[in-house]
C-alpha cells in the first residue's frame, strides 16, 4: 500500500491558502532518505551526492539537500544560476552535460565546476571556449546493452552520451598533457533501475576501466562519478530498493578491483534525482467533473502540463482518493486532464474508490521528473509547489504561474 503524507483534512486546510492543483514535498522524508545514503557510503571517505537538479529544479529543494551534504548536478545554463544563487558553488557543482553551448562551459568553469566532458572532441571545444581546468571528469559509454545477470536493464549502444574506451583514454591522456592534474571518470548506464545489484553492477565496470588506464596510461582517478539511475517502485506491489545493501555492493566492487589496483584512495560520487526526491512528492489534484460515455471518466483540475509521465511514457503513478483510502477499489476509470490531447490521461483503466465530484486525490511520486517536465501547452499554467515542513506547517515554495507570465515573453501586437 502507498500511503500519502498528507491526509484529507490537511489537504482541506492547505487549498485555503493555495487551491489546487499543486505539488507538495516532505521535507522531513527527503532529509531522512539522503542522510540514509550518506550513511550507505559512508565507508568511502571522499563521498559526495550531487543532487540532479533537472529532477526538482527549485532552490529550496537544493538548500535542503545541501544542507544535508549533498552538491548539485548541473547540466544548463539556468541551472548552474540556481545553484549559485543557492550559493552552492565550486566543487559542490557538478556539470555533467551533454551537446554542451560555449557559455554553459565559460560559466561552470567561472563558478569552478567540477566540468563532465561528454564527448571526446569536448577536450578540444573546451581548450578553445575557457582552458582545461585541473580538475576534469570524462562520460563513459561502453556501448552494446547492459546487462545485469541474464536481464538486459538497457541499450548504451543506442544513447547519445558518452565516450568510447579509446575516446575516453585519449581524452585523459590530452588533458592531463593540457594541464589537468585530477580526473573522473562517470557513467549512466540505466534508468530507474529497481534494483539492488545496478550500482554494483556498474560500479565494478567503472573501477575495472580505472584499473585498465592506470596500467596503460599511469593516469590514476581520483574520483568515480555512479551518476543517476536508482529508481523507485511506482508500483506498489514492487519492492523499493535497499540503499545500504547498494552501498555494500559498491564497498566489495571497490574492495575487489580498485583497492588491489593501488586505487584505495578514489572516492565516490552520485548524481540521483530519482532516488532523492520522487517518493517525496505529491500532485494534489481535485475531481471537477464526470463523465459516463464509452468509459467512465474522472475529469481533475491537474493535466499532464503538471506532470508529464503517464502521457510521455505511460509511465504509472499510482493515486489516492484522499479519506477514501480504506474504501474497496470497485470503480473503474481513465483520469484525466483538460487538454486537448488524449494522452492526457493520469490513469487508464484503474481501479479506485467511488470517485465524486469535489474529492482531492493525491498522485504519488511525482517528487522527481514532476512539476520539472512541464510544458504550457495549451495555454495552461504551471502549479504552485509548497513545503511539508518537518514542523507541520506549509509554505510556499514556487508560486502558481498567472497568465502574465504565460504572455510576459510576447512582443508586438500585444500589451500586457
Ligand atoms: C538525469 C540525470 C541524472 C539523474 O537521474 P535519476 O534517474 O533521476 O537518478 C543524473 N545525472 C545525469 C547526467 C542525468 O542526466
Amino acid at each position: 500500500m502507498k500511503k500519502p503524507f498528507v491526509t484529507k483534512e490537511q489537504v482541506e486546510e492547505i487549498v485555503k491558502s493555495y487551491p489546487t492543483p499543486f505539488h507538495i514535498y516532505d521535507e522531513k522524508a527527503i532529509r531522512e532518505n539522503a542522510r540514509k545514503l550518506k550513511a550507505a557510503f559512508s565507508w568511502n571517505p571522499g563521498y559526495r551526492e550531487y543532487f540532479a537538479v533537472k529532477a526538482t529544479p527549485n532552490p529550496t529543494i537544493l538548500k535542503i539537500l545541501n544542507e544535508e551534504g549533498c552538491g548539485t548536478d548541473c547540466s544548463s545554463y539556468t541551472e548552474l544560476l540556481m545553484s549559485e544563487k543557492c550559493g552552492i558553488v565550486g566543487d559542490s557543482i557538478m556539470f555533467s552535460s551533454n551537446d554542451t553551448p560555449a557559455e554553459d562551459f565559460i560559466l561552470a568553469r567561472k563558478l569552478g565546476a567540477t566540468i563532465n566532458l561528454d564527448d571526446y572532441t569536448h577536450v578540444q571545444f573546451l581548450k578553445d571556449t575557457c582552458g582545461i581546468p585541473e580538475t576534469i571528469s570524462c562520460r563513459y559509454n561502453p556501448g552494446g546493452t547492459f546487462s545485469i545477470s541474464t536481464t538486459i536493464m538497457d541499450n548504451p549502444g543506442d544513447a547519445k552520451y558518452g565516450m568510447t574506451k579509446e575516446q575516453l583514454f585519449k581524452a585523459y591522456v590530452e588533458l592531463k598533457e593540457a594541464g589537468a592534474k585530477k580526473f573522473g571518470l562517470h557513467s549512466f548506464l540505466a534508468s530507474n533501475t529497481v534494483t539492488n545489484e545496478y550500482y554494483p553492477t556498474l560500479a565494478k565496470i567503472l573501477f575495472q576501466v580505472a584499473a585498465e588506464l592506470k596500467e596503460q596510461t599511469g593516469i590514476e582517478l581520483s574520483f568515480i562519478n555512479l551518476s543517476g539511475g536508482i529508481g523507485i517502485p511506482y508500483t506498489p506491489d514492487k519492492e523499493p530498493n535497499d540503499i545500504m545493501a547498494i552501498g555494500e555492493g559498491v564497498r566489495k566492487a571497490f574492495e575487489e578491483v580498485l583497492v588491489p589496483a593501488g586505487l584505495g584512495n578514489v572516492s565516490i560520487f552520485t548524481e540521483l534525482g530519482r532516488f532523492m526526491l520522487a517518493p517525496y512528492g505529491h500532485l494534489v489534484t481535485k475531481a471537477i467533473h464526470e463523465k459516463h460515455t464509452h468509459k467512465e471518466y474522472i475529469g481533475v483540475d491537474a493535466c499532464a502540463v503538471n506532470l508529464m509521465r503517464p502521457a510521455m511514457y505511460g509511465a504509472y503513478h499510482h493515486i489516492t482518493v484522499l479519506g477514501k483510502e480504506n474504501e474497496p477499489c470497485d470503480f473503474m476509470y481513465d483520469v484525466t486532464g483538460s487538454l486537448c490531447e488524449n494522452n492526457d490521461k493520469f490513469a487508464i483503466d484503474r481501479k479506485l474508490p467511488k470517485i465524486d465530484k469535489g474529492d482531492y486525490l493525491v498522485i504519488h511520486d511525482t517528487g522527481a521528473h514532476g512539476f520539472a517536465m512541464g510544458y504550457s501547452y495549451n495555454g495552461k499554467l504551471k502549479s504552485a509547489e509548497l513545503l511539508l515542513c518537518e514542523d507541520g506547517s506549509v509554505k510556499q515554495i514556487r508560486r502558481a504561474e498567472t497568465p502574465e507570465d504565460y504572455f510576459a515573453t510576447l512582443e508586438g501586437y500585444w500589451e500586457v
